[in-house]
């Protein structure tokens, strides 16, 4: 594709993340504007966003309100620092969160970003078991394709080769279990999986070989998004609660794509009713208006480290950027939006819609495997023999050719429309998938 802004634009010093810039730069794809549920291309064409940009603008794109409390707060406190002093919007953002949070997740710590939010998390947790006076609770444990964000923590937890390949070592003492994603027992599920609750049972392993006094935390995403909508199976989360808290472990439920009205609900936790000690959050926040995120910690957990060190300052830890002005008006003006207009509730309303246009393509050429959660779903494909990742390219490519955004990982398409979509938009992405699909080698 040659669009306008390709010709007029110098392509080359922006080096893209996760991208083939090669590739992208001799085919760029490029949008200009957007508004709800549709992106728009340069060359003026309407693309609808299946996957709310990454997993973000649950609220659409371009809300008006959310727009407008941004440049609000742009004109009335550009920046102020977060060390030693704050701003109002900040606390009333934190205080609006914990209200949210399931149980005594009542202390908020702001980040910028997914990433962010996971090496917080994970320094909160070590923190904890030092200021407890258990030092030696310093193992995390992470699981098989998991995916944490980018930082060496994050990395280091999750559990994707190719994400881990380059940076040698990465943190010591992590562990991982094992996915939870089995296709010969889990194929075609509607949600979760009857099969799997005893693969949380390998945390027992776990700890029998490492001690239970070594072990710090278990980070998991309450399903996992990047490696392609992996649902946990019926009972797992909750065994995964229950030996945690049986060895004083931490569980850490990595919330930042399913935060904020993705399952129907404020966070997964509440819609699985298993509550974790930490949750770390970040893309809906702000509907991925303003880069923000945060962590969740019980309030025991600060309370002990802050107890830890009377007078002084007990977490040292955070970022510039941490509850930013305008990150915080985004947030409080995104959270307007979810409420007054229910998106949570519209996208529970939905997920029976989405689950059924989703399985209807099970008979579609390619298809190895359909799953989804909520407003979530995924459509895994057969590889082309010696070409892993290349069909599913290929029906990015040619979805978005068809004026259809969606996203994909290895053979998987993964989709999560902004909650505010209706059935109509539904149809018209399983219908636009369908052609892709049957147009596919
Ligand atoms: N954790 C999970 C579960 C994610 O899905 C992501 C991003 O998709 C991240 C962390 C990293 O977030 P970010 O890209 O904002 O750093």
């Amino acid at each position: 594709m040659n669009t306008r802004l390709h010709n007029e634009l110098d392509l080359d010093a922006y080096w893209m993340p996760f991208t083939a810039n090669r590739a992208f730069k001799s085919e760029p794809r490029l949008i200009e504007s957007a508004s709800g549920m549709m992106c728009r291309t340069d060359d003026g064409r309407e693309v609808l966003d299946a996957i709310s940009g990454l997993w973000c603008c649950n609220a659409g794109h371009c809300h008006p309100r959310i727009a407008a409390a941004i440049g609000k707060q742009a004109a009335t406190l550009d920046y102020a620092t977060a060390f030693q002093i704050g701003h109002p919007t900040v606390f009333r953002l934190a205080e609006r969160i914990a209200a949210m949070a399931p149980d005594d997740l009542d202390a908020v710590f702001f980040t910028n970003s997914g990433s962010e939010s996971v090496d917080t998390a994970l320094k909160i947790a070590l923190a904890y078991h030092q200021a407890r006076g258990e030092s030696s609770r310093t193992r995390l444990v992470g699981r098989e394709r998991g995916y944490h964000g980018v930082g060496f923590g994050g990395m280091s937890v999750g559990g994707i080769g190719n994400n881990r390949k380059s940076f040698g070592p990465l943190l010591p003492g992590v562990l991982h279990l094992p996915t939870t994603y089995d296709h010969g027992h889990q194929a075609f599920s509607r949600g979760q999986p009857e099969w799997g609750a005893h693969l949380a049972d390998d945390l027992e392993r776990i700890v029998a070989v490492n001690h239970p006094s070594t072990i710090a935390a278990v980070i998991v995403e309450p399903f996992a998004g990047s490696t392609g909508v992996l649902v946990p199976p019926v009972g797992y989360l909750e065994r995964l609660r229950e030996i945690t808290a049986r060895y004083g472990i931490l569980l850490i439920f990595d919330e930042v794509i399913t935060a904020f009205g993705r399952l129907g609900a404020s966070f997964a936790a509440t819609r699985f009713d298993v509550v974790p000690d930490l949750i770390t959050c970040a893309k809906g926040i702000t509907s991925g208006t303003v880069p923000m995120g945060a962590v969740l910690a019980r309030e025991s957990i600060r309370a002990t480290i802050i107890d830890n060190a009377p007078d002084a300052i007990e977490l040292f830890h955070g970022y510039t950027y941490s509850g930013h002005p305008l990150a915080s008006a985004a947030a409080m003006a995104t959270l307007d939006v979810y409420e007054d207009e229910q998106l949570f509730e519209r996208a529970a309303a939905l997920a029976p819609v989405f689950e059924d246009a989703l399985h209807a393509l099970a008979d579609k050429p390619h298809v190895k495997d359909i799953r989804n959660i909520g407003l979530a779903g995924a459509v895994e494909l057969e590889p082309r023999a010696g070409e892993p990742g290349a069909r599913a390219g290929t029906a990015f490519a040619e979805a978005f050719e068809r004026g259809l955004l969606i996203r994909t990982t290895g053979d998987v398409i993964a989709l999560a429309p902004p909650l505010i979509a209706t059935p109509e938009h539904i149809e018209t992405i399983a219908e636009t998938l369908g052609d892709v699909l049957d147009g596919l080698r």
